[in-house]
């Protein structure tokens, strides 16, 4: 389990993120959610250990910042919100960088990077240069290493980790699902997830519980149903919306309404 109490993030002196306390478990999808600017990012650093903060976050019970970087890699592995390269790497170069935490024995190596991205649907694209990809390639690779880096949902009886952020921002609506299919299959696994979202359709359908930020503080913890609500959502966002639901399951959807 992920835990934080009291949660205050910071990038230099400049507290970001403040007073967030959460719980996310393994075998379940966490969605964080909110506008541009509330935090999401900053917050999922502290969560990655690359960021400074005062209470407390924990991954069963060891605090973040206390870990070693090994230690972190074989129990969590992040996907950045943008991931840019200057050097002319193949997209198997880039994957096979997820496996220097050491999960994959040797000779699995090669099946894995495969294995990998063809669960991105990026079949045949090992000897591509990165650079020459799509936007949504380029995302689906970098979760590919990802994939690799934590391949095993459950190690030793301990879960392990992927944190997220916005893994399906450039992606079409065909890979939107698959990715998000990706990580739910990996929590049904036993492993969990944590995911920055910005469509909160998806958020909908595939978040176990949701956590929204608003201006660096948390405004809300729950389950969808109870979280995506036209009143909250529409404080913390600034604009009008509308929650329904289908009939089937009763999963909630978002519209967005025109001014007037
Ligand atoms: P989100 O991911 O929710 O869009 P971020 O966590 O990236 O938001 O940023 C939250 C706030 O922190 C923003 O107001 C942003 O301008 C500020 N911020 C982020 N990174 C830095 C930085 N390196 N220096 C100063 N301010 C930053
Ligand atoms: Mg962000």
């Amino acid at each position: 389990m992920i835990a934080t109490s009291d949660l205050s993030v910071f990038i230099g002196r400049l507290r970001i993120v403040r007073g967030v306390t959460f719980k996310a478990q393994p075998g379940e999808v966490t969605a964080i959610i909110g506008p541009n600017g509330s935090g999401k990012t900053t917050l999922l650093k502290a969560l990655s250990g690359d960021a400074a903060y005062t209470g407390s976050a924990g991954i069963d019970g060891i605090e973040i910042a206390s870990m070693k970087p090994w230690q972190a890699a074989g129990l969590r592995a992040v996907l950045p919100q943008s991931t840019s390269l200057s050097f002319p790497f193949t997209v198997r170069e880039i994957v096979r960088l997820g496996l220097t935490g050491g999960s994959a024995g040797p000779g699995r190596s090669g099946d894995r990077v495969a294995e990998a991205l063809a669960r991105v649907d990026l079949e045949g694209f090992a000897g591509r240069f990165y650079q020459e990809l799509s936007g949504g390639e380029q995302q689906r690779v970098q979760l590919a290493r990802v994939l690799c880096q934590v391949w095993d949902p459950v190690v030793d009886g301990r879960p392990c980790w992927l944190f997220l952020d916005e893994p399906v921002s450039s992606l079409d609506i065909r890979h939107q699902l698959a990715v998000m299919d990706v990580a739910r299959t990996y929590a049904e696994s036993g492993g969990g997830v944590i995911a920055v979202l910005h469509d909160l359709n998806l958020t909908a359908m595939y978040a176990d519980e949701v956590l929204v930020m608003r201006k660096g503080e948390m405004a809300a913890f729950g389950a969808p149903r109870s979280v995506l609500d036209d009143r909250l959502l529409e404080d913390v966002f600034e604009c009008r919306l509308r929650v329904g639901a289908l009939p089937a399951g009763g999963v909630p959807f978002v519209l967005p309404q025109s001014a007037g």
